[in-house]
């Protein structure tokens, strides 16, 4: 289904901010133009919940979260950054495989099995894209991934 990706994007945002119970700011970066992209709403919606569900349970109190997204030449990037506990780089690409989870004694009281991200690669490997991360341990960090974009299919539809 073809879907403006600013407005899906905003929306599960929208729900993750009026239910949200502790101290964190949200700040998004994004188009205010229309971005048609070819997805399926459900498997995206598990994605991103799951990335901003990581953002927040890593996140201090009174951090921030940023939503972004890029158009490049074929495809947007989106990311979601916090200012958390970060990821140690040796373990950067690990988060993204099955039941990983980074030093269980930080992570057995917030819960989750470590299929998350995982899952994610999956979904966003079957829609063209791929998912990376970018963290700095102690300062915060940053998932990243890309849709395939085609800006001239758009046309189509105006
Ligand atoms: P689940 O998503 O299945 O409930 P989970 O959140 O532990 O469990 P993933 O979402 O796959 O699993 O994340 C894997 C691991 O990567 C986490 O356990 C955590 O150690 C690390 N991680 C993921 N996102 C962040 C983040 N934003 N900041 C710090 N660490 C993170
Ligand atoms: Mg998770």
């Amino acid at each position: 289904v073809w879907v403006d990706f600013v407005k899906f994007f905003n929306h599960i945002i929208d729900r993750f901010e009026m239910t949200k119970e502790r101290q964190v700011t949200f700040r998004r970066l994004l188009p205010n133009h229309t971005i048609y992209v070819e997805i399926d709403e459900d498997k995206l919606t598990q994605v991103i919940d799951n990335i901003i569900s990581n953002a927040m349970k890593y996140s201090p109190e009174g951090g921030q979260v940023t939503f972004r997204i890029q158009e490049f030449h074929g495809e947007i990037e989106v990311s979601i950054s916090d200012q958390g506990i970060g990821i140690p780089k040796d373990n950067i690409e690990k988060v993204f495989e099955r039941f990983y989870r980074v030093d269980r004694a930080r992570t057995r009281q917030l819960g989750g099995t470590g299929l998350g991200l995982a899952i994610a690669k999956e979904m966003i490997g079957a829609h063209g894209g791929k998912i990376w991360a970018r963290s700095l341990e102690g300062k915060g960090t940053t998932i990243l991934f890309t849709l395939p974009y085609d800006p001239l299919q758009e046309d189509d539809w105006l």
